[in-house]
């Protein structure tokens, strides 16, 4: 398998958005990492930190890939602060851990009061107008 890739006739919905075959809200971008919406969001402004070169699991991506995601968290977190001041980071390493998309990403999470914003009750998927008025307001720098 080649590194970076996921494993032939895989398929990878986050490496789909990075290479533009599937639609997303994306807030931040650079050479080596993106941020942008989730399509089931907890809490308004749910967002997804992602390398651009794929890996399921924080340990499968080199050092230097690492860095860059933190580097990105950093910023993304900085920009979700003007959504909430208190926020949750997270990440899901395998299943039983609940990840879903084994495409390394961490979440953002901005709280708003809910009591437990992770309980798997009720999560509507975006709007479109809660997308456009969140990307507004996060998509500058
Ligand atoms: P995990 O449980 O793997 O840590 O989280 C995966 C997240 O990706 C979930 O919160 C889910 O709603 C989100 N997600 C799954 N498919 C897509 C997609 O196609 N686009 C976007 N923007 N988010 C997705
Ligand atoms: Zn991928």
């Amino acid at each position: 398998m080649d590194e970076g890739s996921p494993a032939p006739g895989t398929k990878c919905v986050f490496c789909d958005i990075v290479a533009r075959r599937a639609p997303a809200w994306i807030v931040y971008e650079d050479s080596t990492t993106v941020a942008f919406l989730d399509i089931f969001p907890f809490t308004r402004g749910h967002l997804l930190v992602i390398p651009k070169r794929h890996g399921a699991r924080l340990t499968d991506i080199p050092f230097e890939d690492q860095m860059a995601l933190v580097r990105t968290l950093d910023e993304v977190c900085r920009r979700a602060e003007r959504l909430a001041p208190d926020y949750n980071v997270a990440l899901n390493a395998g299943a039983w851990a609940g990840q879903i998309v084994f495409h390394v990403h961490f979440h953002v999470i901005p709280r708003y009061g809910e009591s437990n914003p992770f309980r798997a009750g009720h999560r509507p998927p975006l709007s479109e107008p809660e997308a456009r008025a969140v990307v507004a307001e996060l998509a500058n720098p």
